[in-house]
């Protein structure tokens, strides 16, 4: 018998965004819920992660946008989940 194990997320699962600085590993977090726009530094060093309006900082803006209008599926007739790696 074999047995495999499937670890799903639905989005309502996330509670908060996380920013790590790669370089001194200092994190910023949000509830998802409040979240709106990513950090855009760190004040570990004078530069920029990202230009504020840049194609990362509004991605990142629209993926939060979008993980808080899909957390709530409830009168949908689908539940959606994300596998992750196992
Ligand atoms: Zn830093």
């Amino acid at each position: 018998m074999t047995i495999e194990t499937k670890t799903t997320i639905q989005l309502s699962d996330l509670i908060n965004i996380e920013f790590e600085c790669r370089a001194c590993g200092a994190t910023t977090s949000w509830p998802i819920g409040v979240a709106k726009n990513p950090p855009t530094s760190c004040r570990c060093r004078d530069e920029q992660w990202m230009p504020i309006g840049g194609q990362v900082y509004r991605d990142i803006s629209a993926l939060i946008d979008l993980v808080q209008r899909l957390s709530n599926t409830d009168g949908e007739k689908f539940v959606m989940r994300l596998r992750l790696k196992g």
